[in-house]
């Protein structure tokens, strides 16, 4: 049994005695025993927080930028183990695991040059003798509360450029895989962070509420399910503080038919059953337009059922169980209920057992036609290895099918048609799109979020809009009068053109 403690000031930190059991879903066995952190808790990882932030702030951007390259080297050099850490508790495979790391390193790739990205500006003789410039500085303490299905990748969205930009920052992970943040705060110490710049609280909606709620924490950074992201907001705002809330999504691919079928098809499927569907940039809608559909649906039985279904560890695994228990019923009884509404199951995942696993949380992919936009299994986010197809006639149909959906987080098209695909880019009510790219997750110098209830807030995660996020903009205006040039005082309000 894995004891799972807190992280502050730079160690291990005990805490409270309340605990919650973590599972291996391939197995369903408990593997861990997760501190939970209270009040108390919260409120020491903030006061050693406050104390480390205010020296961090003022430590020179070469050795900031000195630590951001050793962290970069040390999250390279122990992606394995990582990745292997991330496939125990979350489930999916060890390659699948490579990957999220791969992605959220490049966080740290664009912090290891937040000397550019922060840069301020500067204008001379604004007014006479009065020049001008900008400079952006830390907010001090700021926390991220981030979902299980990324439990290095979207805290890496958060933690670099949060700290590279002069913060000390507070993870809260998701209490489901919790130990890859250990691991990652044990690499900032490697990496020569000073202590209290990078801590880790885990607990559950009690740990979230005295984060929300505390004083002494400037910002906070969530992603997670939309009801949560809308909760984490509103108290935050409530309670003064600068708040980016990235919620759940529904994500649409368009298939036109003069797509290249078996390729969107290839691509639909990776999209909809890679991390058995719980990405937050997964595909669980297609919709075929007009004479795309007989053949899509075809091509995509086929690619579901050339799926391998079992432990994330084991060779040869394509598609991991689901998280829980709980969430493998999910996807059951929302197929469940939509074949009994009158969808044809093309592939049916329900009954999926893998030999060797049975108490794991597997159910295979699942593929849904001729679904309604009345069905659960469409319009709710079941996020699970469950693929709906949706048949339109036209390309406009399509179109306002994406767009009548609440959430906006990505959205693609398959197709050979440049001006089709220009106007989805821009008629689509999304904040990623991809042309002929299922998962469209910007690099690291863009920025990743969505609109409408898969975002509160107005700044995306990482990037440039990361940058702006963890800094406050200062400008600043001054002269320095001397006696051949004196300067009168006025009462009229100045004008810089005197
Ligand atoms: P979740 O909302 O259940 O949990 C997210 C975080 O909030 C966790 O740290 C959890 O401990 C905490 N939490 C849960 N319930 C809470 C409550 N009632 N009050 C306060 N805090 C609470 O999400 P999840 O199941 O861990 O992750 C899956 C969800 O995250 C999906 O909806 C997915 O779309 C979304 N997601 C979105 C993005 C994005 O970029 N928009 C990225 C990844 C995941």
């Amino acid at each position: 049994m894995n004891d799972i403690q807190h992280w502050i000031a730079g160690a291990p930190y005990a805490g409270a005695a309340a605990t919650t059991p973590v599972h291996n879903p391939a197995t369903g066995e408990v593997t861990g025993r997760l501190a939970l952190a209270d009040a108390a808790v919260v409120d020491e990882a903030v006061r050693t927080a406050t104390v480390a932030a205010r020296e961090w702030a003022t430590t020179s951007l070469a050795r900031r930028t000195e630590i951001m390259f050793r962290m970069r080297e040390l999250v390279v050099r122990h992606t394995e183990e990582l990745a292997r850490v991330i496939s125990a508790e979350h489930g999916k495979t060890v390659d699948d695991a490579r990957g999220e790391i791969g992605r959220g390193r490049e966080t740290l790739d664009f912090a290891c040059g937040i000397n550019l990205a922060n840069k301020g500006e500067y204008t001379a003789d604004a007014s006479t003798g009065v020049d001008v410039h900008s400079l952006r500085q830390p907010l001090g303490v700021v926390a991220g509360i981030t979902p299980f299905n990324f439990p290095v990748m979207v805290p890496m969205w958060m933690h670099p450029v949060a700290i590279a930009t002069g913060n000390a920052f507070i993870l809260k992970p998701s209490e489901r895989d919790p130990s890859a943040a250990n691991y990652v705060a044990e690499l900032y110490r490697k990496a020569g962070l000073p202590d209290g710049v990078f801590s880790v609280v885990h607990g559950d909606r009690t740990t979230v509420d005295a984060i929300l709620t505390h004083p002494g924490i400037a910002a906070v950074s969530f992603v997670g399910s939309t009801p949560v992201a809308r909760h984490v907001q509103q108290t935050a705002v409530a309670h003064g503080k600068r708040v980016q809330a990235l919620g759940g999504a529904n994500n649409h691919a368009v298939v036109l038919p003069d797509a290249d079928i078996e390729f969107a098809a290839a691509q639909i499927a990776a999209g909809a059953f890679g991390s058995a569907g719980q990405r937050c940039m997964a595909v669980p809608v297609a919709v075929a337009v007009g004479e795309a559909a007989e053949p899509l649906v075809a091509a995509l039985r086929a690619e579901a059922e050339r799926i391998v279904v079992g432990p994330g560890d084991r060779p040869g695994t394509t598609m991991g169980p689901v998280i829980t228990a709980e969430a493998r019923r999910r996807v059951v009884d929302y197929t469940t209920r939509a074949v009994e509404a009158g969808a044809v199951a093309v592939v049916d995942g329900r009954d999926h057992v893998v030999a060797g696993h049975e108490g794991g949380y597997f159910v295979g992919p699942t593929v849904l036609d001729r679904v309604t936009p009345d069905m659960g299994a469409y319009c709710d986010e079941v996020f699970g290895p469950l693929l709906t197809v949706l048949r339109v006639d036209t390309f406009d149909e399509a179109l306002a099918l994406v767009n009548s959906s609440p959430f906006g987080n990505g959205s693609a098209i398959f197709t050979s048609s440049g001006e089709y695909a220009r106007r989805f880019s821009h008629e689509v009510e999304a904040g990623m799109v991809g042309v002929n790219v299922p998962i469209p997750t910007p690099v690291a110098y863009y920025s990743f979020g969505g609109w409408k209830d898969s975002l509160f807030g107005d700044h995306h995660a990482h990037g440039p809009e990361a940058v702006r996020f963890y800094t406050r903009n200062k400008v600043v205006t001054s002269r320095w009068p001397h006696q051949d040039r004196p300067v009168q005082a006025s009462m009229s309000f100045p004008s810089t053109t005197d």
